[in-house]
């Protein structure tokens, strides 16, 4: 992973700077380093990629949340191979921050008094590209297929830019013409009164919905409509260590905006399964065990379930009832932290029997007339003492 400054550095707020703070820090960054004023400059162009990251995290709590607590590691490196990622500059095109953020640009005449009519030099600016919706979905996983990865392939229903007009809407993607309204700009100036004067106002030009285009014959597989609604066929790698509510985001499989744009995110919603017999704990699994009577007295080999399948356990002679064993390394796996895993602990109960018969009745009386049946003191405290975890 490359050296990435820090986000609340990169934006220049504090740590616990507002929304709207995070918000006004990224837009006079935006306008500083947009590409549209500084053409052809490769820095500007990283800076304003950089900022945008920055702003992508620290602008949805969840995601900024998750950066106070493990910093950059919350993206690939959290979870590697598993094809999800946040916002990264390094893959991220120019046309993907102005159709996520491209209203941050809008209305800039009034709130930057002094930027010029549109905030930018040269006044060729660039239209906000549509965005289609996001999608959600929730996938129920067992906790097997959480503690080893699982890559699934489900079907969504999506809308998909219709492959005959390249999802433009317009017969063979081509039956265009420039918007008589706007003269193809897709941006109709108007004056805005405000207390300190008149501005200048660029707003989407109505007639055309800021294409600049007309449609001058449809295309008849969408109806002009430029998408499709389908089935589409989708790999989900599920890492390994997820839990339960956790969201991940699959840039570009959302829906297609209506003629044409980029796709919106398909957001993958973990749902954890219950297991019948384990119980998961973070990164623990519990397994509540009930061996008999002479097994917890005289000791034996039980057999339990465990994530991998059934496993035996030793019970030595005089377990006692309340005592915790660890199977090291048998639990999930930590997301966060590679080749880390949690571990399996076997709560032991002993089951006192309930009803009896007279012969059992006998043999019960009898033992409790024998030497080694009741506690004495000293044994009664090293008992509690290794028992603190139930009592405290
Ligand atoms: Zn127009
Ligand atoms: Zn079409």
């Amino acid at each position: 992973m490359e050296n990435k400054r820090d986000y609340y550095e990169v934006l220049g707020v504090a740590k616990d700077a507002s929304a709207d703070e995070i918000k006004k820090a990224y837009r006079k960054l935006a306008i500083k380093y947009h590409p549209d004023r500084n053409q052809g400059d490769k820095a500007a162009e990283e800076k304003f990629k950089e900022a945008a990251e920055a702003y992508d995290v620290l602008s949805d709590a969840d995601k900024r949340a998750r950066y106070d607590r493990f910093g950059h590691s919350m993206g690939q490196q959290g979870f590697p191979g598993g094809g999800f990622s946040g916002f990264n500059a390094g893959d991220i095109s120019l046309e993907d921050i102005f159709a996520r953020f491209g209203d941050i640009f809008t209305g800039m005449g009034g709130g930057f008094p002094g930027g010029g009519f549109s905030g930018f030099s040269g006044g060729q600016r660039r239209r906000p590209q549509r965005r289609g919706s996001d999608l959600r979905i929730r996938i129920p996983l067992t906790l097997e297929e959480i503690a080893n990865g699982v890559s699934k392939n489900i079907k969504v229903p999506t809308d998909v830019p219709c492959e005959h007009c390249k999802g433009t809407g317009a017969k063979d993607g081509t039956a265009f013409a420039n918007c008589s309204q706007c003269n193809g700009t897709g941006y109709i100036t108007r004056q805005v009164r405000t207390p300190f004067g008149v501005s200048l106002d660029q707003a989407p030009c109505p007639a055309c919905q800021g294409m600049g285009k007309t449609i001058t014959e449809r295309c008849s597989h969408c109806s002009g409509s430029g998408i499709i609604h389908n089935d589409e066929q989708v790999t989900l790698n599920i890492p390994a260590g997820v839990s339960d509510g956790m969201i991940l985001t699959m840039r570009g499989k959302g829906n297609a905006p209506k003629l044409g744009g980029v796709r919106g995110d398909l957001q993958i919603i973990v749902s954890e399964t219950k297991d019948p017999e384990l119980i998961r704990d973070g990164n623990d699994v519990i397994y509540n065990l009930m061996i008999d009577l002479p097994t917890a007295v005289l000791g034996g080999g039980v057999e339990i379930p465990t994530i991998g399948g059934r496993a035996r356990l030793t019970i030595e002679p005089g377990t006692q009832p309340g005592k915790v064993l660890r199977m090291r390394g048998k639990g999930i796996p930590d997301p966060e932290r590679r080749g880390v895993r949690g571990d399996q602990l076997v709560n032991v109960m002993v089951y006192i029997p309930e009803k009896l018969t007279a012969a059992e009745r006998k043999m019960f009386e009898d033992m409790k007339k024998s030497e080694n049946i009741a506690p004495d003191e000293s044994n009664k405290k090293r008992i509690f003492s290794r028992l603190k975890h139930i009592f405290e």
